[in-house]
């Protein structure tokens, strides 16, 4: 089971309605969190998400409005004694960046493509990777899709016409059939595989083609919306997307939902982005802080 907590939406610095960026994920319990802006620790108070389950930050580039609140949050879990370190996931120099906070174990993203393929980490079930996106040349970017695993379900009402009772559920999943009685059952025939859910998080990017194969059928694409297009030239400048690329990128990919996120300061109302990212792609929303999505 997965659902999301909006923590921080807006974009470069804060607003009275929008704290800086910072997406909690819970995973069966554990939280990852996705960048993690100013004032994150604060947020999750204020919205329940619990401190001490968080397991691993992700951080998609190394701007001081996408990882300010890691130190805070860092000192806070000491403080009430925590010693088991919360790993970070973030762009190269990540080491230099977090060296103070003693409770990290910090990991340095590889962009070769080879080692992006990997997922970088795991838990219950999901797989979250890296993908490399477009913020301004030299500099290493990247978004990240959290994958749920494909399960196999099985069809009861088949299973138990063909007999198949308690141990050898896991019997006939590890042989792919199973003799019960005098007839020879297929795994195939009464089980099926449900494909895992994903959520891909853009980080702060143009459009870009590694983002739409990133976000391939994804469930939920979170994804960068700072400008709109009467903006075009500081968003090419700026190397960040228009309400409208976000929705391209989200019709291309063919993704089922979009979220806009990182929320350009002067869009008090996020109705302009909403109503031209819908005329691409009508099933978008925009994010607030505070919100929650499950998947
Ligand atoms: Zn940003």
């Amino acid at each position: 089971m997965l659902d999301l907590t909006i923590l921080g939406s807006a974009a470069s610095s804060p607003t009275p309605e929008r704290s800086l960026p910072a997406i909690a994920v819970r995973i069966d319990g554990d939280v990852l969190l996705l960048d993690c802006g100013e004032g994150t620790q604060r947020q999750m108070m204020k919205l329940g998400v619990s401190y001490s389950k968080v397991q691993a930050i992700f951080v998609s580039h190394l701007h001081l409005d996408h990882y300010l609140g890691i130190f805070g949050l860092m000192e806070t879990l000491r403080l009430n004694g925590r010693t088991q370190p919360v790993k970070l996931f973030g762009p190269p120099g990540s080491a230099r960046v977090f060296a103070r906070s003693k409770l990290l174990d910090i990991h340095e993203i590889e962009p070769s493509s080879a080692k992006l393929k990997k997922p970088l980490f795991t838990i219950n079930g999901h797989d979250v990777y890296a993908f490399p996106v477009e913020h301004g040349a030299g500099e290493h970017s990247f978004g990240f899709s959290i994958v749920e695993q494909d399960r196999r379900r099985f069809h009861e009402s088949k299973a138990h016409a063909a007999g198949l009772k308690g141990p050898m559920f896991s019997e006939i999943q590890k042989k792919g059939s199973l003799k019960v009685g005098a007839k020879v059952v297929k795994l195939d025939d009464i089980s099926y595989i449900q494909p895992g859910k994903k959520l891909v998080y853009s980080g702060d990017t143009t459009y870009c083609k590694s983002l739409v194969k990133a976000a391939e059928d994804a469930d939920l694409l979170i994804h960068d919306s700072t400008f709109s297009e009467e903006e075009r030239e500081l968003a090419d400048e700026r190397s960040h997307a228009t309400a409208a690329d976000a929705a391209r990128a989200a019709k291309e990919a063919n993704a089922k939902q979009l979220l806009l996120f990182h929320i350009g300061g002067r869009f008090h109302s996020p109705e302009p982005l909403l109503e031209e990212a819908k005329k691409v792609f009508p099933h978008t929303s925009a994010a607030e802080d505070g919100m929650k999505i499950s998947l």
